[in-house]
């Protein structure tokens, strides 16, 4: 196993830790003002929202409450099928509140409009949505992401939470792999 630097297997960077930041200024302004004078519990997804969990919370001035979940999508492949396995289940009861659940990405948008549904089942008074990034792909599924950072290209990506076989999840940035990575 190479234990190297990481810096090598970077192809491109896509968003520097200083743009993400930039767009979570924006975003955690949005939900302060969308969520004044209401509670508010942050829904992260393990364990791709580690990141964005942790930077757009701390941006905000509304009073949170945080809980974490766990979920894998069955399937073949790499494409998520939709049929979602709860690993780690929420701590809190959602009842009467207002849930905003916090993604890293959104890509067929399959596993999500699943959370969703499974989270509004539960008698919550909202549930919305803040994703850092999606892919093109998720304008095919109904599913209303109230709060997105940015659009990227259909392009398979790591950091900021991201992973490859488990790795390079602590970039400060949003990159593509070098092809060596791969083979
Ligand atoms: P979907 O929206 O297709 O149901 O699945 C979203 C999940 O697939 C994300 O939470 C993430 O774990 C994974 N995923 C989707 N696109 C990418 C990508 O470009 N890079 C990485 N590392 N994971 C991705
Ligand atoms: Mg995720
Ligand atoms: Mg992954």
């Amino acid at each position: 196993m190479d234990h190297s630097d990481v810096a090598g297997d970077i192809a491109n960077i896509l968003l520097t830790e200083e743009q993400i930041g930039a767009k979570l200024d924006e975003m955690a302004a949005q939900i302060d003002k969308d969520y004044e004078g209401k509670d508010l519990l942050l829904v992260g997804v393990l364990k791709g929202a580690v990141m964005v969990m942790a930077d757009l919370s701390r941006r905000l001035h509304t009073k949170a409450e945080m809980d974490w979940m766990a979920v894998s999508s069955y399937g073949s492949g790499t494409k998520s099928s939709g049929v979602v396995r709860i690993l780690k289940d929420l701590d809190t009861d959602l009842t009467g509140r207002n849930v905003l659940i916090v993604e890293d990405i959104i890509d067929s948008g399959l596993t999500l409009s699943w959370l969703v549904a499974n989270l509004r089942s539960r008698g919550p008074e909202s549930v919305e949505i803040a994703a850092a990034l999606r892919k093109p792909d998720a304008a095919k599924v109904e599913v209303d992401v109230k709060y997105v950072g940015f659009d990227i290209p259909t392009e398979f990506v790591v950091g900021y939470g991201l992973d490859f076989a488990e790795k390079y999840r602590n970039l400060p940035f949003v990159a593509t792999l070098a092809p060596h990575v791969y083979s």
